[in-house]
């Protein structure tokens, strides 16, 4: 604690003395242009991956990156979700997982959960479709193998339970929506993103519109080879 209430002072002392516009600005509202949904994992920290500042970002963070579909609990997602859309006008999306999830060990061992931590084991069957998917499409693979799986592929779940939220479906039918699936890995720092035509990751920056579509000399990442060396490609 005292490690935070030092951080205060630093934190008044330096960033607000040279910030002062910008929290000015804030003051008066927030246009944040991205809803970015990740674990609470202490190991991500969005503003400084995507190195933006505050008011950039609109953040839901809980256990394993989970969108509960649309009707299953009334919980904050949904009500973060549709005040970003509805009322912030926000039309780009991330959902981003990250290597080494404890939410995504413990789909992978479910049994054991139900009976050290049982809110999580409920909670988790929101990502059942990620368990099923793995369970019966990916033989033969290590525990370290199946987890790096499970973390890209419950992206995609992620991504297909957020769709089930009726004001989703009706932006993405306008064209207005786009919802991009990011992998971070804790040990280089570095991100993918999902490409739901192959089925495969790839450098994000080869999902901008300006991006040249003839260069195709990056590597397209099955799910079970995430976290490969890209850079070395
Ligand atoms: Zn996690």
């Amino acid at each position: 604690m005292k490690k935070l209430i030092e951080g205060l002072h630093e934190f008044q002392t330096n960033y607000v003395s040279t910030h002062r516009a910008l929290l000015e600005e804030l003051s008066h509202g927030q246009k944040p242009r991205v809803l970015f949904i990740t674990c609470s994992d202490s190991r991500i920290v969005p503003n400084l991956i995507t190195q933006t500042d505050m008011g950039e970002l609109f953040i839901i963070r809980n256990a394993g990156n989970i969108i509960p579909p649309y009707g299953a609990t009334n919980g904050g997602e949904g009500s973060t979700i549709e005040y970003a859309i509805h009322a912030l006008g926000i039309e780009q999306i991330i959902v981003c997982g990250h290597s080494e999830c404890g939410a995504m060990k413990g789909l992978l061992h479910l049994n054991k959960l139900q009976e050290d931590m049982p809110l999580v084991y409920d909670w988790l069957k929101h990502a059942e479709g990620t368990r099923r998917l793995v369970k019966d499409n990916y033989k033969n693979y290590t525990d370290e193998e199946l987890l790096k799986i499970a973390v890209a592929e419950n992206v995609v779940t992620q991504i297909e339970n957020l769709k089930t939220y009726p004001l989703v479906h009706s932006r993405l039918h306008q064209g207005k929506i786009q919802i991009y699936g990011w992998v971070y890995n804790i040990k280089t720092g570095e991100v993918l993103a999902y490409d739901p035509i192959s089925h495969t990751y790839v450098p994000p920056q080869s999902q901008l519109p300006e991006y040249n579509a003839t260069n195709e000399r990056y590597r397209r990442l099955p799910v079970t080879s995430i976290w490969e060396p890209v850079s070395a490609a």
